[in-house]
Order: C-alpha cells, then structure tokens, then sequence
C-alpha cells in the first residue's frame, strides 16, 4: 500500500521548468525580478496580489492562476501584505485557543495514508470506545479554565454517521453541555448528510470540521476510500444547515506547491469562505504510508498562510497539527503572516500539542491574548441547556 500510494504520479504541474536559483524553496517555476520581487511578470496577472492587498471584503471567484500568482509573490513581500491585511480585517493581537479531544480513537474504516487511527495500518494504536458525555463535559471545563473558547473536542475516527444514532444522541448532548459552559463547540465526525446537519444544528454546534486535505488533483494519492467530491458534500450539507466550516489541508503529503495553491482555491471558491482554514504539517506516523515522509519546510507553511490570509481575509487561520515542532519564533512569523489560531492543550487527537503553560508564556512575551468569543463567530448563547439530557445515563457507547 504505502509503495503505491507513495509511488503513484503526481499530477500536472502548473509549469513544467524549475529554476535552481531561486532563493525560497516552495515557490513553483521561475525566478523573481528583483526589480518588483514578483515572481510572474508585471502585467496583467500581477493585478490579482495588488487587488488582494487593497480588498475591502472576501471574494469566491478567485481563479488557480490568481492565486498562484499571491502564492508566488516573494515570501518578504507576501508575508508583509498578508500581515497589512490581517491587521484591516482581525485585530493580530486575538489568537483563538482551541482545544481538541478524541472522543473515540482508532478503528476507522479510511485508508488516508497519514493517520494512525486508520485500522488499515499497524501504527500500534488501540480503538478506543466513544467518550462518556460526562468525561468530554469535564475536559471542556478544563479546557475553558485555561483560556480557551472553542473546545473542538470530538474528532471520532469514523467514516460517516450512518447507524450510529445513539452516538449521535451523545454527541448532540457534548455539544449542547459545552455551550451551555459559554464555549463553541466543534465536532468533526466523517461525513454527514443533510438531516444530520439540521440535527448538529439544533443542539447548538458552532462548527464541523471536515478538511479536504489537499488539492483535488493530489487527493487520490492520498485516500482512496472516499472521494473529494464526497468531502465537499459533507461541507455543502453542514453550510447549508448554517453550521460554520472549518476545512483546510495537511501538508507535506508529498504534494507540490501548485497542491497548496489548489487546496486554498477549493475552499475559496465555495459558496462562502470557511470560518476556519486549519494549516497542519504532517506529523510522520510510523507504520502509516506517509510514516517515513520528510517534514514540510517551514516557507512552504508561511507561504500558504500567507496566501489564505490575502485570499480569505476573514477567515480565522488556525495553526494546527505540527506546530509542537515549530520553535517560538516560527510561530509568531505564523501569527504576523495571518494565522490567528491555535490548538492548545496536551494532545492534539494522536499528536503531540503545545501546553497551556507554554502558550500561555509565548501570549504574554509577543503581547498576544485569548480571542474572545464574540470576536470568533460574534453570536451569543442561544442553546437552552434543557434540550438535551447530560447527565450521567450517558455512559461509554461502541
Ligand atoms: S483521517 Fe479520519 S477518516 Fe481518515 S483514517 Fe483517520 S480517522 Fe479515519
């Protein structure tokens, strides 16, 4: 599996020379002038970086060839208007915290090359069951003592909901408790349809997560057991029931950089930009396809930031799986080219996270603090606490 995933062609490039001069390691195909620090020639093509810069709001219309100019502006340059433009549309001093917990670890059906909970591969990790309501109610308290506002803690190694209703139940009780606490509740649970949506909805979900990865032409080396057009269902159904999305990529997938420039045009080019672009670095898993792969290198994940902060302005970037191995200073060169999220905690679903103690250091010596709720999804509390039971009869379902 691993020697074919690994093997598999990769797609088109979007230009086929490479130049050995260039002085950054992610940008695609050609030198940049140092007169303008641009890597396509001035022109036309040039107006797409100049009009993201001077944007007053998000647009969904943006084309490859757009993006991949901003993408292959100079990182010296990108970085600075990403971060002139973070300052018009957020305030960069608001970071949101999040922490994330598993509710049900391992077993999962998926083949996607990078993950350990996969059953497909032997990474020596044990399926667990699903999380008692009462356990996931207490991690988000704790959770909410230290600072952060969105408790995203229900990753659950699953393909989708189908027949899983009693989980659902639970998982409808976790949310309305940790809106009940004043925190948004994130879920990501595989693909849903439409009904469960409207369900997730009711009980007060903030946000679903379902990332798309990677680029669409880069996908089907990645995963095989379920489509892209399938991921972008399972967004279309949580937007629709007017659920916030949060989807975004992983990289050092073996992708290229014209995968990072189709990656951000997919979730710009839905119906509405997500609320939350996720950038994560491939943490190696060993026994996992991707477990012998090299890291990403860090322009190539300032570079993409960059490049979603100009051409999603309103979206909240979140810096998340790989930041654990990212020194201080890389993360606030993160958080200047318009990342303003984070996952904090002490486990990041099978991953390694940065503590609260740590991040909480880190806020206090860059002037950096908690972003507030209202700041996020700008919504009160509107869930009655009485719509769902979450007591104790909720206990460890399969
Ligand atoms: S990423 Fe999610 S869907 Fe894919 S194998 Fe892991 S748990 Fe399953």
């Amino acid at each position: 599996m691993a020697t074919r995933l690994l093997l598999r062609p990769l797609g088109p490039r979007l230009k086929a020379t490479r130049h050995s001069t260039r002085p950054f390691s992610t940008v695609l195909d050609a030198p940049v002038d140092p007169k303008t620090q641009q890597i396509t020639p001035p022109g036309r093509a040039q107006s797409a970086f100049k009009d993201a810069v001077v944007a007053e709001a998000p647009r969904t219309n943006w084309t490859k060839e757009q993006i991949a100019e901003v993408y292959n502006t100079s990182l010296i340059e990108l970085t600075y208007a990403a971060a002139t433009v973070h300052r018009r549309f957020h305030n960069p001093a608001a970071i949101q915290m999040c922490t994330l917990m598993n509710i049900k670890t391992g077993g999962c059906s998926e083949d996607c090359s990078y993950c350990a909970q996969s059953s497909r591969y032997d990474t020596g990790l044990k399926a667990t069951k699903m999380s008692s309501v009462d356990s996931v109610l207490e991690a988000a308290r704790i959770a909410k003592e230290n600072g952060s506002s969105r408790f995203c803690a229900m990753g659950a190694a699953w393909r989708d909901m189908r027949g899983r209703k009693t989980n659902l139940k639970n998982i409808k009780a976790m949310v309305t408790g940790v809106r009940a606490m004043g925190m948004e509740a994130c879920v990501t649970l595989g693909m849903i349809d439409a009904e469960q949506a409207k369900e997730l909805k009711a009980a007060g979900l903030t946000a679903y997560n379902h990332n798309v990865d990677t680029s669409r032409e880069h996908y089907p080396s990645v995963i095989t057991t379920r489509t892209y057009d399938e991921r972008l269902r399972t967004i279309k159904n949580v937007q629709e029931a007017g659920i916030h999305v949060c989807t975004g990529g992983i990289l050092g997938l073996g992708e290229k950089a014209h995968d990072h420039v189709g990656l951000i045009h997919t979730v710009s080019t839905l119906p509405a930009h997500p609320e939350s672009f996720p950038v994560n670095a491939l943490v190696p898993i060993k026994g996992t396809p991707l477990g012998e792969s090299q890291s990403v290198s860090f322009d190539a994940i300032l570079r993409t930031i960059a490049t979603a902060r100009l051409v999603m302005p309103k979206t909240i970037i979140r810096l998340a799986a790989g930041r654990h191995t990212m020194r201080e200073e890389k993360q606030i060169l993160c958080f200047q080219a318009g990342a303003n999220a984070i996952f904090t905690g002490e486990k990041m679903l099978t991953t390694a996270c940065n503590g609260w103690e740590e991040d909480k250091a880190m806020f206090e010596r860059w002037g950096l603090r908690p972003m507030a709720m209202e700041e996020t999804i700008g919504e009160k509390l509107v869930v009655s606490t009485e719509t769902f039971d979450v007591g104790s009869e909720h206990s460890t379902v399969a």
